[in-house]
């Protein structure tokens, strides 16, 4: 996995970060000891159809996702997934079209048009987000562009990652029934899809938590990066959320 005398890799976290709290932070971080990684770039989503809910605008959700990266020299805030008035093409007034909604696949495509053909993508993940995989648009088509990596926690059994896959990269059900008492760790390598787990890396945290939270008044200094706690105190984000 780690040949880099030849090949690069490029390491994508992507996320809705509606805020980014230490979750999410904790999951790179696991990812970034576990390979050694020198660079994970967290993409801020750009309305992902898989989620219906109503999002904060993608330059508060991205300026926080600056904010929790900073003081870590391997992580970086990326505008892969921006609306075009945001990203570097629509600064630079490119034909490129206003990326909404931003499906995955398109994304990886073009950040694979920018690379060498030996280079690889790898898509980190948590096994919550994972499970709905099959319904992402293309699904079969990412798992031939990239290699996933899927942080997974208590009470998943390699069998629940094996059974996310879409259907026609998934294995029998003879071949996953022993896999359902044997937690979710280690690789999950099939000819079609390769799928790398991080294990334990989860915190009980989620977004909707903390914007429930500041909506009630309640302190979420110890979910979120000090950064983005002050952004949210001083932009009054989510306190008139529904
Ligand atoms: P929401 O509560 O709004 O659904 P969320 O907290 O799940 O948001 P997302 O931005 O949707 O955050 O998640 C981005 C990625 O981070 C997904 O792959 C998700 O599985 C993973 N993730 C989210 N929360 C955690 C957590 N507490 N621990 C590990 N991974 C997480």
């Amino acid at each position: 996995m780690r040949d880099t005398s030849r090949t690069h890799e490029h390491w994508l976290f992507g996320g809705t970060f509606d805020p980014i709290h230490r979750g999410h932070t904790a999951l790179a971080q696991s990812a970034r000891e576990k390979f050694q990684l020198n660079r994970v770039y967290f993409v801020t989503n750009n309305i992902p159809p898989h989620k219906q809910l109503k999002q904060s605008l993608f330059a508060h959700r991205y300026a926080m996702v600056a904010l929790a990266t900073a003081a870590e020299k391997a992580f970086l805030p990326s505008l892969l997934e921006a609306p075009e008035e945001l990203s570097e093409a629509g600064s630079k007034k490119s034909a490129a079209k206003t990326l909404t909604p931003s499906y995955s696949i398109d994304t990886i495509r073009r950040l694979k048009a920018q690379l060498k053909p030996a280079d690889e993508i790898f898509f980190l993940i948590g096994v919550d987000a994972f499970k709905d995989i099959a319904k992402w648009h293309k699904a079969e088509e990412l798992f031939s562009e990239c290699k996933f990596v899927v942080a997974s926690r208590p009470g998943f059994s390699l069998a629940d990652v094996a059974n996310s896959l879409p259907e026609k990269l998934r294995p029998a059900p003879a071949v996953t029934k022993p896999f359902e008492k044997q937690q979710a760790i280690g690789d999950l390598v099939l000819p079609k899809a390769t799928v790398h787990l991080l294990d334990n890396v989860h915190h009980a945290i989620s977004a909707t938590a903390i914007r429930d939270a500041v909506k009630a008044g309640r302190p979420i200094a110890k979910w979120v990066d000090a950064g983005v706690a002050d952004y949210i105190k001083k932009t009054g984000l989510y306190k008139g959320a529904d």
